[in-house]
């Protein structure tokens, strides 16, 4: 069932509705909430819940009949509508972000009543996904990220299957995020990064739509999911284990290299280029051995900037 979450008012012409799927059997709470498109140019997690939001429709409506929703699920794949609609990241009235307005009030400005909205409908589930990317510059390998998590949700963790799961303590700063919000009620939440902002990347989809129906699988709300065995493949960091490799000179940088392989300390990572002469500036070499979990993938630099991040095995 669609359902609209909000509806906001417009000075002329129509209102602004944010719409939600509820998926499942009726319940007081939904099970699992997933939300994405706090960030209106996050394009892969706005793909990604509106093609999960399609197929539990297809297991509801019986397409697969070995499959059913036992459980009910939430589904918010864009919450910044019209910053998707004009791609931008913020909400394109007053250019505020979404995800530093929780928890969000009934009364306050339009960005804190979808915040609230989003809270109210989210926060009483037993699993929280928020989904979001890298910004429109950095490409992150698919993870997923756990602020000061409990040791359920260190588990849990483990059920998407993603090849790395990286550990943060609390931002004093971000303390206004929906992240940060779900933390005082019971149930588990969990963020994922995917990709780069202001794209689809289809192989990174792929994997995180599989990621999501293996984690809905594990956690009893859909059944008859051909679960995997084990999770050799993923790989727990915090952290003590990030090595950025930051640029030391202006210019252009270029590599060919994709996140999630395996990299050897000083193995050629790419190179950055005099962006008038084209002569080499400097050959840029992985810090440590280990995991390659972002690339930078906006060739123009300027001195400082991140170019990669290798996650060193604890
Ligand atoms: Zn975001």
């Amino acid at each position: 069932m669609i359902r609209n979450l909000l509806c906001m008012t417009a000075p002329v012409r129509e209102g602004v509705d944010i719409p939600c799927h509820e998926l499942g059997p009726a319940g007081a709470h939904p099970a699992v909430a997933l939300v994405a498109g706090l960030h209106g140019d996050e394009i892969n997690g706005i793909f990604i819940l509106s093609r999960l939001a399609d197929f539990l429709g297809a297991v509801e409506g019986r397409c697969y009949p070995t499959l059913r929703l036992a459980r009910r699920v939430l589904i918010i794949p864009a919450v910044n509508v019209l910053g998707v609609n004009q791609r931008t990241r913020t909400w394109p009235f007053d250019k505020t972000d979404i995800n530093r307005m929780f928890p969000g009030s009934t009364i306050g400005e339009t960005t804190q009543r979808i915040a609230y909205a989003v809270l109210e409908a989210t926060k009483r589930a037993e699993f929280r996904i928020d989904i979001h990317t890298a910004g429109i510059d950095f490409e992150d390998l698919p993870q997923v990220r756990l602020y000061e998590p409990s040791q359920e949700e260190r588990e849990a963790a483990h059920w998407f299957g993603l090849p790395a799961i990286l550990e943060r303590s609390l931002s004093p700063v971000f303390t206004t995020t929906l992240k940060h919000s779900w933390k005082v009620w019971p149930g588990r939440s969990f963020l994922l990064r995917v990709g780069q902002g202001g794209t689809v990347q289809l192989e990174h989809c792929q994997r995180v739509f599989r990621a999501l129906v293996e984690f809905l699988g594990k956690a009893g709300v859909l059944e008859g999911v051909q679960l995997s065995n084990e999770d050799e493949e993923t790989c727990y960091f915090d952290r003590t284990c990030c090595h950025g490799v930051y640029a030391t000179k202006a210019g252009t940088f270029v590599s060919d290299r994709p996140v999630g392989r395996w990299v050897a300390a000083g193995q050629e990572m790419g190179y950055i280029y005099d962006s008038f002469n084209g002569n080499i500036v400097e050959r840029v070499v992985a810090p440590v051995s280990g995991l390659l979990t972002g690339m930078r993938r906006h060739p123009l630099l300027f001195e400082g900037d991140l170019l990669l991040q290798v996650n060193r095995k604890m």
